[in-house]
């Protein structure tokens, strides 16, 4: 057992070195690709099910690493928090999501909101207000067309997130709360805050069509946020069968790869877009 502790722990050291190496590199990259502006966004349209129209968009962030090709949010957003190159990243995704909507609002695409992740960073920071309005401003999208979407987590101070959302809300944009059931807050919050819209989050739609704990803890968000008169969207929809679920349940909107991935821009045009303007 001790000959092979040590070996053991030499091995275990090496790949931590290596991981820690792997990250000092990445985080150099990230650096480059924010000035080189190596970062592109897709789109995954959120749809109303009655008539498969698109209601709104999300941006989510890719980073076209020059050597390693397309590297997805999941693996370099937190890298970007910790370092808090978050900021000039996150500036850069909330610009580049309203230029396209405005783009899109003045080529006869649809009058639709577009939705941007906030991590809890930004959300903090103390010029937020400012530096939203400013990149409304610049691009010239109408306020009530910018969606922000906000985790439980940032409400656990309420007084402090409340005066936030406020502000935000007496700037015109729009609120949303993302994987709404997977945080630890108290639902007490969602009464005296300004929310827009509740995201079902996908752990609790997966496994719907056999898990009834599930399926109750869906129904009773939904008929939660029609009593609160909020918009409701499940994401995550992969199947005919969770659609079902759903509709049953009377939630009309829905944000999945059964109506579409994330798309680049001109593919969401190709697909989503009436045929038949200029
Ligand atoms: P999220 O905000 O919950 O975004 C939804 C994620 O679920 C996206 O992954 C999307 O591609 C994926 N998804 C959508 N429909 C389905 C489906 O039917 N099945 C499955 N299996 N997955 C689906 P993505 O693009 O990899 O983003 C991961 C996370 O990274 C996002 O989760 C968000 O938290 C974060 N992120 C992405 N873009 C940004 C950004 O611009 N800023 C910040 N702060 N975070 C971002
Ligand atoms: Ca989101
Ligand atoms: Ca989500
Ligand atoms: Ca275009």
């Amino acid at each position: 057992v001790k000959k092979n502790g040590k070996n053991g722990y030499q091995f275990f050291s090496s790949v931590l070195n290596e991981q820690l190496q792997e990250k000092i590199e990445m985080e150099a990259d990230l650096r480059k690709a924010i000035d080189e502006k190596q970062f592109i966004l897709h789109y995954q349209p959120q749809i109303r099910t009655e008539d498969s129209q698109m209601i709104g968009v999300e941006a989510l962030v890719r980073w076209k690493h020059p050597t390693k090709g397309m590297i997805s949010p999941g693996l370099f957003i937190p890298l970007a928090e910790e370092t808090g190159l978050i900021y000039s990243l996150g500036t850069y995704v909330l610009k580049e999501a309203c230029r396209q909507m405005k783009e899109w609002h003045e080529e006869g695409g649809p009058l639709i909101p577009i939705s941007v992740n906030l991590s809890s960073q930004q959300f903090h920071q103390s010029n937020l207000v400012q530096v939203i309005n400013d990149i409304l401003e610049k691009t010239g999208l109408a306020p009530q067309y910018l969606e922000l979407e906000i985790t439980e987590s940032m409400m656990m101070d309420a007084e402090i997130s409340g005066s936030i959302l406020n502000d935000l809300k007496e700037l015109g944009v729009r609120i949303s709360l993302d994987d709404f059931g997977t945080g630890y807050s108290s639902l007490s919050y969602l009464k005296l805050l300004p929310i827009h819209k509740l995201k079902i989050d996908r752990s609790f739609i997966q496994d719907i069509t056999s898990n009834t704990n599930d399926r109750a803890i869906v129904a009773t968000i939904i008929a939660m946020a029609q009593h609160l008169h909020m918009d409701v969207v499940a994401e995550g929809i992969e199947t005919r069968e969770q659609l079902d679920i759903l509709t049953e349940n009377d939630c009309h909107k829905i944000q999945g790869y059964y109506f579409s991935k994330p798309l680049p821009a001109e593919e969401v045009e190709k697909a989503f877009f009436v045929p038949n303007r200029v």
